[in-house]
């Protein structure tokens, strides 16, 4: 009996640049797993699946800027292109101190696994610097910010890639790159970066889409398995953007929040967390730490945590051989890019867990950004209900075909994405053919 995630095999390593084995075992390599996995479904398009094994284009830069007390600091920022047969590259750009080009690596090749499985006309890439920006005032973010995207000015453009929000980046932060972008070009371009304030060509609905889009994908697959929204139990893992709007729509259908961990700790509440005002308290200190209406958790205990509904939301790597044991939950919603090892996803579908992957169930962010990038270019918006209509449906067919893969392979969810992704991937691949 074939393993129902595929074919296990060891990545082909040996055909690959020294620099693409150097984190064999990070991010980079759960992806190339991920990849292996799936190629024995790829029938005569295997022959391309190296393409998705090396990223077509990466951007290392230096990032120089005046600090406020008058010296200069160097810091390192990345912008890879993962794959542009079907269209542009797309995807975030993330500001953390633990960034890596491997790590970049990988999230940019999701994103092109995702724009696929959602069937967006987007690439994939990724971008990121190497800095804790906590500890930056605002005028050197601002620095910061606007000297990366100089710098990585010569790849990207609306028709060429176009970044977003992703981990500690924001609305005001793509106003400084779209800003930068266009005081280089000598023309405001609105469409090189989404994920933009509403007044200056951002989408209505697109900071929510994110949580809106695992929210979606969460109810659909919980019909699949019989399971009801209502008073079903819900931990979540970061309580940002994705975490928290996730959070808050599964507590608006009925669910209880029962734990919550973010960077600052863990809480509990087997009766159900008062949202609204822990998002409230977490805009106001900053993290779930202190909230009131709660107990603290122990940072390990929270895997273990009584629930049927875990969504990590926070940083890739979260669930590993260490803790996917002790998870009781029946489904896993993947909200953050790469939470689950490949170890930790056997030993999940070993427990008859269910594990609704990053690449479709945090796709509605891109979804959006697709609307947003769309109404940039035609300068026609549209009404938030419109939005959110559209992304739903859009979330749901893409859903559905996936499932109906799954079945027919008898394969896991993630499989099942990768199947339908790569597939279109690599026939545009295909059609196009090698230049020159
Ligand atoms: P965010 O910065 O708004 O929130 C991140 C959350 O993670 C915070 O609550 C933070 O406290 C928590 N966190 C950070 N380090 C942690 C740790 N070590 N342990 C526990 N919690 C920790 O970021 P976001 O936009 O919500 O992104 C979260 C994840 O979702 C990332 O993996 C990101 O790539 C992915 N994602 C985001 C979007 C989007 O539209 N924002 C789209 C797709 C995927």
């Amino acid at each position: 009996m074939p393993h129902p995630n595929g074919t296990p095999g060891t990545p082909a390593t040996h055909l690959l640049p020294s620099y693409l084995q150097a984190d064999k075992l990070g991010a980079w390599g759960n992806y190339l797993r991920q990849v292996d996995r799936v190629t024995p479904y790829l029938g005569h398009l295997a022959r391309w699946v190296e393409t998705l094994k090396r990223p077509k284009r990466s951007l290392i830069v230096d990032v120089p800027i005046h600090m406020d007390d008058g010296t200069i600091a160097h810091f390192e920022g990345y912008r890879v292109q993962h794959n542009t047969s079907r269209g542009p590259g797309k995807g975030g750009v993330r500001f953390h101190q633990d960034v890596t080009l491997s790590e970049v690596m990988a999230l940019s090749a999701w994103m092109s696994i995702k724009n696929a499985a959602v069937n967006v006309p987007y690439g994939g890439a990724k971008g990121g610097i190497r800095v804790d920006p906590k500890q930056l005032s605002l005028g050197e973010l601002e620095r910061l910010t606007r000297r990366y995207t100089s710098e990585i000015g010569i790849i990207i453009g609306p028709s060429k890639d176009i970044p977003a929000p992703d981990v500690n980046t924001n609305e005001q932060i793509m106003a400084w790159m779209m800003d930068t972008y266009s005081m280089n070009e000598g023309a405001t371009a609105t469409g090189v970066v989404t994920g933009k304030p509403v007044d200056l060509g951002g989408s209505l609905g697109r900071r929510e889409a994110t949580g809106r889009g695992v929210f979606t994908v969460g109810v659909e697959a919980a019909h699949h398995i019989g399971l009801k929204i209502e008073g079903a139990r819900v931990a979540v893992q970061g309580f940002g953007n994705v975490g928290g709007i996730a959070g808050k729509l599964f507590a608006e259908a009925g669910a209880r929040v029962v734990a919550v961990q973010d960077h600052t700790g863990s809480i509990h509440r087997e009766a159900g967390l008062d949202v609204p005002a822990l998002l409230a308290h977490v805009k106001e200190t900053g993290g779930v730490d202190g909230f009131a209406g709660a107990d603290r958790l122990d940072n390990e205990a929270f895997w273990g945590v009584d629930c049927e509904i875990l969504i990590p939301a926070a940083l890739e790597g979260q669930i590993t051989s260490a803790n996917a044991g002790r998870i009781k939950a029946r489904m896993v919603i993947e909200g953050a890019n790469g939470p689950t090892t490949t170890e930790a996803d056997d030993i999940l579908q070993d427990n008859g867990v269910l594990v609704i992957p990053d690449v479709i169930a945090n796709a509605g962010g891109v979804t959006v950004s697709y609307f947003e990038w769309v109404q940039d270019f035609s300068s026609f918006f549209w009404s938030e209900d419109e939005i959110n209509a559209r992304l739903v449906r859009i979330m749901k067919e893409a859903f559905a075909g996936i499932w109906q893969v799954a079945q027919e392979h008898k394969v896991t969810v993630r499989t099942a994405t990768f199947i339908v992704a790569c597939q279109r991937i690599l026939h545009a691949r295909e059609m196009r053919g090698l230049y020159p």
